[in-house]
């Protein structure tokens, strides 16, 4: 008998929910743990005080010596909450989230005396070793310094006996080695375009936020379980294993009632969030078992990043105490739904404002149509960015899977808006009559509220929609860091309400124009130019796959192909003018998103060999002796009948040798091409070889465990089977 397996299922099947105590009210544990408002005022200065906020609202700079007042305040908070350490808190290009403690504790420079300190300058800067992050060839070995830089704009929190501090991290030659840096960077690309717009309509408007509402979907399995697979402990994902016989066909689970351990999980992971500070609202099943999803209240979009990067991490800890494995994989089993990461996106006022969401009056409506259609032509103009964007190894299983939005950026705006924008193609050209304008603000534009109000059909299968008052990007996989997508998303609207103040500002003084003229004047060239990006068909069908080949767009259904688009003199210079990034730093992130892609698909093709060579044949084989055994009893029972008898069990034994053969003939072949790869030097030329040669072996030396899965006694098999991961509650 498999004895880890079955221990494991032993573990599993006894488990209780976890007990853990509950704090009495959401409200009154919410934000205790982050170094909020609240606390800043009861802790700091005023001076202080005023320094950290004018920083987070302006962006202006702190002086060192306000830094130590700031430093003190956070540290005497900390303290009085039991935290020894602190530590600079980063999200390099892994991914993951990284953090190096340090205690407050001190010795005196003479020895005689110990204190707890903590300064400014340790508060503004570190310098962890960087050597082992990913830079792209941004800086050598021999150059490991890279800094982390204090982000004021996103509060400082405690986590365990640890104050972490939300920082940047950059090379000390100055490119952004993290996801924060360009953010942020993008963030205020898009707070200065996008002001400069609204004060066409409101000239009260000082700044512009962009919103982020993220949902997380995730798996989560026994941990007794999940530790005996190799492949979901190395890759996340299974890498082999039969479909069960019961999946999602009955739809039972999605919405349905949740299970006891499971909900005990959530609801201390929700206390957890609660305690710092980020605003989990919603939990529910998801399509398929074992699947589910958690959602916050919107927030400030480089915040939300944090927070969502936060969670991640915070998910996998208290699972642990729950005897869960959380999977973030985009797609951890075959043949049942995947996970993502809807990145809902909006674009906010000073003056309180949601700028995609209709409002009642006509003049506010066509601010909300010129966000809206700009968001649209910037979509269409740089889907291949948007692609890129969510491009990873873990996303291709999900993307043009027939299941998730496809890898054609398209964008869904509902039957209502559709007409709105076939009416506004119609515009005049030119100055419009006071007659055609009154037409056009009372039926048109101002009956837009009334008209989304009841536009409820959600489509589902749109990787970009328009959801009544914001967009929701739904390729973006659950294990990515929202920081890439909302980079680039805001980069690129940023880019467009430039070009768009530009050209409404040139009507006006060269055409002699009335601002509304000139407003429906350009937004009318724009929807004719992005029409083909607007789809509210089934994104899922191969008709769809068709139509947009048609049409023209971009469908890069690999990661290699569809990282290119990231170094087109077009992006690259994108980011450059609205300095995000400049060349260096954008072509240092294509080439870590390659390795890692490469990276990947090298340490799954690894794991499957491993696996295959040594979990699956062996335990064929020993299967296979049984029956060999038992055809040998047979003979001496029956004699030369015994062929007719044992026919069946000699047509398995032959099956069992074929699908060995199959294994090991492709894991050769699979090594093989391994080889080869790793021989090129260019990263894209690897990546591509690792796509294109490597990971096709995955499905067909799969195809071969899955069936000699089928074929061998239950009681031998080593690992844990679909039924068994998914069905465990
Ligand atoms: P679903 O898409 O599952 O039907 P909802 O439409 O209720 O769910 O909202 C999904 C997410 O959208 C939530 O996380 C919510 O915080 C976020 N959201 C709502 N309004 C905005 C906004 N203005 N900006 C960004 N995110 C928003
Ligand atoms: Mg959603």
């Amino acid at each position: 008998m498999s004895t880890l397996r079955f221990h494991a299922l032993k573990e599993a099947a006894s488990r209780k929910p976890v007990k853990f105590e509950e704090a009495d009210k959401k409200s009154s544990i919410y934000g205790t743990n982050v170094f909020n408002d609240k606390a800043m005022k009861q802790f700091l200065t005023s001076d202080a005080y005023k320094a950290v906020k004018d920083a987070m609202q302006f962006g202006t700079k702190i002086d060192r010596k306000l830094a130590d007042y700031i430093a003190m305040g956070m540290k005497e908070w900390a303290m009085s909450k039991g935290v020894t350490h602190y530590t600079h808190w980063f999200q390099p290009l892994t991914g993951t989230t990284a953090e190096k403690h340090d205690a407050f504790f001190e010795i005196s420079y003479d020895g005689l005396e110990v204190f707890e300190k903590f300064g400014g300058a340790q508060l503004v800067q570190q310098e962890p070793d960087a050597s082992s992050f990913p830079n792209g060839g941004i800086r050598n070995t021999f150059e490991a310094r890279g800094y982390t830089g204090w982000d004021p704009t996103s509060p400082a929190f405690i986590f365990g006996t640890t104050l972490c501090i939300p920082t940047v991290f950059i090379a000390y030659t100055g490119e952004a080695l993290d996801y924060k840096t360009p953010l942020l960077r993008a963030l205020h690309a898009i707070d200065e375009a996008a002001t400069d717009v609204c004060r066409y309509f409101d000239k009260n408007v000082k700044k512009v936020t962009a919103t982020l509402g993220w949902e997380q979907e995730y798996f989560l399995v026994d941990s007794a379980l999940a530790n005996a697979r190799p492949d979901i402990m190395m890759t996340g994902r299974t890498l082999i294993g039969h479909t069960s016989a019961k999946g999602q066909q009955l739809d039972d689970h999605y919405f349905g009632s949740i299970p006891s351990r499971a909900l005990n999980y959530m609801r201390e992971l929700e206390q957890e969030c609660m305690y710092l500070g980020i605003p989990v609202k919603t939990r529910h099943n998801e399509v398929a078992p074992n699947q589910f999803e958690l959602a916050p209240i919107f927030e400030e979009t480089n915040l939300a990043v944090d927070h969502n990067s936060l969670l991640m991490d915070v998910m996998q800890k208290v699972a642990e105490r729950h005897d869960f494995k959380v999977l973030f994989h985009e797609k951890p089993f075959k043949g049942v739904n995947g996970s993502g990461k809807h990145n809902n996106w909006s674009l906010a006022t000073d003056t309180g404002v949601n700028l995609l969401s209709p409002s009642k009056t006509p003049m506010s409506n066509l601010q909300f149509l010129s966000f809206f259609i700009n968001t649209i032509k910037a979509v269409h103009d740089h889907d291949d960015l948007l692609r890129a964007a969510i491009a990873s190894a873990s996303n291709d299983h999900r993307l043009g899977a027939n299941e998730a939005p496809p890898a054609i950026i398209s964008v869904f705006i509902g039957e209502q808006l559709t007409k709105v924008l076939a009416e506004l193609e119609g515009v005049t050209d030119g100055k419009l009559s006071p007659e055609e304008k009154t037409d056009l603000k009372l039926n048109v534009v101002g009956k837009i509220p009334d008209l989304t109000l009841d536009n409820t059909d959600r489509n589902r299968t749109s990787p970009f929609a328009f959801t009544g008052n914001k967009f929701e990007f739904r390729a973006v996989g659950s294990t990515a860091n929202c920081g890439n997508s909302m980079t680039i998303l805001n980069t690129i609207v940023a880019k467009q309400l430039r070009d768009f103040k530009k050209e409404v500002d040139t009507l006006i003084e060269t055409k002699d124009m009335k601002k509304d003229d000139a407003i429906f004047n350009v937004l009318r060239e724009y929807i004719k130019h992005s029409r083909n990006i607007l789809f509210e068909g089934d994104g899922y069908s191969e008709a769809w796959e068709k139509e947009a080949e048609k049409r023209g767009l971009n469908n890069f259904k690999t990661t290699p192909l569809a990282l290119k688009a990231k170094v087109s003199k077009k992006a690259l210079d994108l980011f450059q003018e609205m300095n995000v990034m400049n060349h260096v730093e954008t072509e240092a992130r294509y080439e870590i998103e390659l390795e890692e892609y490469t990276k990947k698909i090298q340490i799954e093709g690894r794991v499957l060999g491993d696996m295959a060579r040594n979990h699956i044949i062996p335990t064929g084989i020993r299967y296979q002796n049984t029956l060999i055994e038992n055809v040998k009893g047979l003979k001496e029972i029956f004699g030369s009948d015994f062929k007719d008898i044992a026919k069946e069990q000699i047509t398995i034994i032959k099956e069992i040798s074929e699908r060995i053969e199959g294994i090991n003939a492709n894991v050769e072949k699979m090594t093989e091409a391994r080889k080869k790869a790793n021989a090129l030097t260019n990263a894209q030329e690897m990546a591509e070889s690792y796509c294109n040669e490597v990971k096709p072996y995955f499905d067909i030396i799969r195809r071969h465990c899955d069936k000699l899965e089928l074929l061998v006694d239950n009681e031998c098999w080593t690992l844990p089977k679909y039924r068994e991961l998914l069905f465990t509650k």
